[in-house]
């Protein structure tokens, strides 16, 4: 029988969710769904130090925005809830009692101070990287240094005390990762990990461990910062038995800064302005608020497009991608080993891609609170012709509305460097004589104002651009915008005259 595909997102509600985190969820969601198999909410907070109020529900929430779906979950529940590791936690216990009855964990007693201590005069020394290894075991209070009565009495009289994984001495260990190939490690290389911590709760690498087995996980899917552990990981599922139903490992390349090297940072975020994190967030400790892609009107379609592409890239030179698309092109061989950049351009791309996909309608849906904000009331119809007026040069709907003003307030000055250059004798008489042929117009439409314009322009022997330029500045305030007669035509017949006397008694105050 075919392994059943499970794979599971399983992040620390330590804080926002990254845009790294965002990927790996997409990741293990596409290759869920491209086998038919399921897809996995676990929460790991065993590290109750660094948990972070509102984490979870912002994880989720990012995860529904971007159209990432779970078949079990701590949100949705399934067959091996709770799926919140906190909720698990006399199941852990066992596992690291097991470990120590074969010999291959031990209690340690060594208090925090104590290891403290041996770590700063070790750094005085000129060892800053002291570790509790197999070398060190030796000398340090666990149990297998002190003799077994004192080892039984200090359990049984309550004192704190961790399980430590005893690290074999030069040993290989080997796994073969699905983007990395094999990867060999030498236990030389590795620590006594804390398995279990005097707190009563797991660390993550037992919890992580244990619960991918009771969970069945097929596949880990993560990152890259991952790949130390993945010995340790790897030992555990061998000493616990566990080794013939062990998950294939796939880490995935780090999303490195768009500029000079390194992992993208909140900072380059900032510096370079994008937001690094889906959804806008609060710090519940210091208020400090964080910028999301949700709020600074990025579309989810856009962003899951441009995520997928960090790191993998398909087959052919196609670039944009539904979510079904990525489904049915996702493949772990093509995800890279090497870091992906994060590029600003491409992304701000991906998202005027998928406004242009948008009904005008759509659009005016979304641009219209921009208005109500500042109290002012947009008719709907006359909003769906402004986006489509202006929606070519837009790549977020707040560019709409910071294009658009002028269609629902009068210019509050007009372009007088512009002005005074096309401005002569005669223009104040052409505009007002324009004005008054506009008056017996029986229709607006863009095609009607275009012609009787350009009719009384060729009678007149004057140039489109002689008279034009201060039509436009006149109804907008400056130079630039969409075709002036669609301009003109949304403004509707009354208001287009009233600017344009309006500008003329302007322009005849203040440049004659
Ligand atoms: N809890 C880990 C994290 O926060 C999960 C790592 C893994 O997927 O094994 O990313």
């Amino acid at each position: 029988m075919e392994k059943e595909i499970r794979v599971r997102f399983a992040p620390s509600p330590t804080g926002p969710l990254h845009l790294g985190g965002v990927r790996t969820a997409l990741y293990n969601y596409l290759f869920a769904r491209k086998h038919g198999g399921k897809m996995i909410l676990r929460i790991e907070d065993t590290d109750q130090t660094r948990f972070y109020p509102g984490a979870e529900e912002y994880i989720v929430e990012s995860l529904t925005w971007c159209g990432i779906q779970f078949d079990e979950g701590v949100h949705v529940g399934g067959p091996d809830a709770p799926y919140r590791q906190s909720e698990r936690k006399e199941m852990y216990r066992q596992y690291a009692d097991m470990l120590v009855e074969k010999g291959h964990a031990y209690y340690a007693f060594d208090t925090s101070e104590e290891l403290d201590e041996i770590r700063e005069r070790m750094k005085a020394a000129g060892n800053s990287a002291w570790q509790y290894n197999h070398i060190t075991r030796v000398n340090m209070k666990n149990s297998l240094t002190l003799p077994a009565d004192e080892v039984k009495r200090r359990l049984e009289s309550g004192e704190p005390y961790v399980i430590r994984i005893k690290i074999p001495r030069n040993e290989e260990v080997k796994l073969h990762d699905l983007i990395r190939g094999v990867v060999v490690v030498n236990t030389n290389n590795l620590d006594d990990k804390v398995l279990f911590k005097s707190d009563g709760m797991p660390t993550y690498h037992l919890a992580n461990v244990v619960d991918d087995y009771l969970m069945r996980i097929s596949h880990v899917i993560r990152g890259e910062e991952w790949l130390p552990s993945a010995p340790l990981h790897v030992l555990l599922y061998k000493y616990l038995g566990w080794e013939d139903v062990m998950p294939e490992f796939a880490h995935l390349p780090l999303i490195l800064k768009p500029d000079g090297n390194g992992k993208l940072s909140k900072r380059d975020g900032d510096r370079l302005g994008f937001p690094v994190f889906p959804l806008e967030w609060k710090d519940p400790f210091t208020g400090e608020i964080s910028s999301g892609y949700r709020e600074s009107g990025w579309f989810p379609e856009a962003v899951v497009n441009l995520v997928a592409l960090l790191g993998w890239h398909p087959a052919d030179n196609q670039e944009v991608f539904s979510m079904e698309e990525l489904i049915q092109a996702f493949s772990l061989d093509r995800v890279s080993k090497s870091g992906a950049k994060f590029d600003v351009d491409k992304a701000r791309w991906f998202n005027q891609y998928y406004l242009r996909q948008k009904s005008n309608e759509e659009l005016a849906d979304l641009v219209a609170p921009f208005f109500e904000k500042d109290g002012i009331t947009v008719d709907k119809e006359k909003l769906v012709r402004v986006v489509s007026a202006v929606k070519e040069r837009a790549v977020f709907p707040m560019d709409i509305y910071k294009d658009a003003g002028y269609f629902f307030v009068r210019p509050k000055s007009l372009d007088m460097d512009q002005l005074r250059k096309k401005w002569k004798e005669d223009t104040a008489t052409h505009i007002q004589r324009l004005a008054e042929i506009y008056e017996s117009l029986d229709t607006f439409e863009p095609y009607v104002i275009e012609s009787t314009t350009k009719h009384y322009l060729e009678e007149n022997h004057l140039s489109v651009g002689a008279i034009m330029p201060v039509i436009r500045i006149f109804l907008t305030g400056s130079l630039v915008g969409p075709v002036v007669f669609d301009i003109a035509s949304i403004l509707g017949k009354e208001e287009t005259i009233d600017r344009l006397r309006t500008g003329v008694s302007i322009a005849k105050q203040l440049l004659s």
